[in-house]
């Protein structure tokens, strides 16, 4: 007897869309099937998609700054991830520059996980390490985690890696079953830029952090991957310009990268007043229109690999009492339990994506990026992590509707066609018919070596 039923809905797993039910048992799905199966519970999905569980590969609940700690915790923002289709997402260890500090930062955040009602898994990160990239690899697998990410800027906070550790890391990925991920902004532009103002305002945001030094940086990323055969993932990419500077010389099968929502729905001139700019100060920035237009012209090419939405929210006031000091003030905006949603109604709404590509993006695509070999599809013997959105409701994003512990989004007001009803982790449902079960509970996703297939 399966422990639950999910019928009469429209199966979409990132590659076909079908009619049948699912079924599931012991935290496994048990079978696909057009027939009705024995089952404990029913779940009734007419009218709805029943989709993988997203995957968010950036969120950055409860990081602390410092002065000022992100909005969300591990139990809010897992609440938003369950409500908006994301049943894993992926954060980040703080930063280590010595391998054995590596053990500390997962015991922190493991800590701070546990009260995570959805599945979660870390990035280790690295800044200015003084270790071996060969003993990082081999550190990180040993903690579960297959990915490491870099930041080839923010040299003044000593978190930038330079490009021999670099280089000599992404010959180590494809030997270890390592993802080098990137941040990947040009450090020195952006010391030039900021060097030539003594005070620094968020409304310049987009001279400090330029589509150039992201185009630079990525381009160089790409290069480095060509030379190594490694695997390279560059994550929140902004600009349409810089993307397009890629496409041109040739994206090569061992780069991946990944796009976020916001850099789709808005544009630089939230930059225009002192207010709007700071609540919308985040980076890499928003930019401009035509780098807005050209990112849609990439997602409809299927440029982009995943989706992630680097959130990382916090309050109005925080942002708002730094207007005029750009360098006191937290970057970030909040977005995991809009992704999806948003991604529809921009692109599968208007018949400009198929529903299919949208859900492998935010699904397969992740699972297999980062080794979560029994995540990311409806098939017999994967993880039950199973989404259910409903396409027929029609809604209006405001602070009411959302789950975020901050006090606003930058996303207020949008109208919005779809709405996930249900979410399911482990067979059991974390959210069931728009409510919350306070008692589910995420598990630590480890992932061993992953090799990507590259044509
Ligand atoms: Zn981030």
């Amino acid at each position: 007897m399966n422990d639950l039923g999910i019928v009469g809905g429209t199966i979409c797993d990132g590659f076909n869309s079908y009619e049948a039910n699912v079924y599931i048992k012991n935290g496994k799905i048990s079978a696909v099937s057009s027939e009705k199966l024995d089952a404990a519970e029913i779940y009734n999905a007419d009218g709805m998609y029943v989709i993988p569980g997203l995957i968010d590969p950036h969120v950055h609940f409860a990081l602390n700054l410092g002065k000022y700690t992100s909005s969300d915790d591990f139990e809010s923002g897992s609440i938003g991830a369950a409500f908006g289709g994301v049943t894993t997402y992926i954060d980040f260890l703080d930063p280590i520059t010595d391998y054995d500090e590596l053990e500390e930062a997962f015991k922190k955040r493991m800590y701070l996980a546990s009260s995570s009602h959805v599945n979660y898994s870390f990035h280790t990160t690295i800044a200015h390490p003084t270790f071996s990239p060969e003993r990082l690899c081999q550190k990180s697998l040993e903690f579960g985690i297959n990915s490491v990410k870099n930041f080839t800027t923010y040299s003044t906070s000593n978190r930038m890696t330079k490009d021999g550790y670099i280089f000599e890391l992404l010959k180590e990925t494809s030997r270890y079953g390592i993802v080098a991920t990137f941040h990947a902004e040009n450090d020195d532009l952006i010391l030039k830029a900021m060097k030539k103002e003594k005070t620094h305002k968020a409304n310049n945001l987009p001279k400090y952090h330029s589509f150039e030094a992201e185009a630079e940086a990525v381009s160089r990323i790409a290069t480095l991957a060509r030379l190594t055969n490694g695997q390279a993932y560059v994550v929140h990419n902004s600009s349409g310009r810089s993307v397009e500077l890629l496409r041109k010389c040739g994206i090569p099968q061992n780069l991946r990268l990944e796009t976020c929502p916001q850099y789709f729905v808005f544009d630089d001139s939230k930059y225009e007043n002192d207010e709007s700019a700071a609540l919308h100060a985040l980076v890499p920035p928003l930019r401009s229109r035509l780098d807005v237009e050209l990112m849609k012209e990439h997602f409809k090419d299927g440029v982009f690999y995943t989706i992630g939405t680097d959130h990382c929210p916090f309050k109005r006031k925080e942002k708002l009492e730094n207007v005029g000091d750009y360098d006191s003030m937290p970057n970030g905006i909040g977005g995991v339990e809009l992704s999806f949603t948003v991604f529809y109604n921009l692109f599968v709404k208007n018949n400009l994506v198929r529903l299919e590509d949208l859900v492998r993006t935010q699904s397969y695509n992740v699972a297999t990026t980062f080794g979560m070999k029994e995540k990311g599809r409806i098939a017999p013997g994967y993880d039950a992590d199973i989404a259910i959105f409903d396409p027929s409701k029609e809604w209006t994003v405001n602070m009411n509707s959302l789950h975020t512990k901050s006090d606003y989004t930058p996303y207020e007001g949008m109208n919005l066609k779809g709405k996930f009803t249900s979410t399911i982790v482990g067979g059991e449902f974390v959210v069931k018919d728009g409510i919350l079960n306070e008692n589910s509970k995420g598990t630590f996703v480890r992932r061993g070596p992953v090799f990507w297939r590259t044509r």
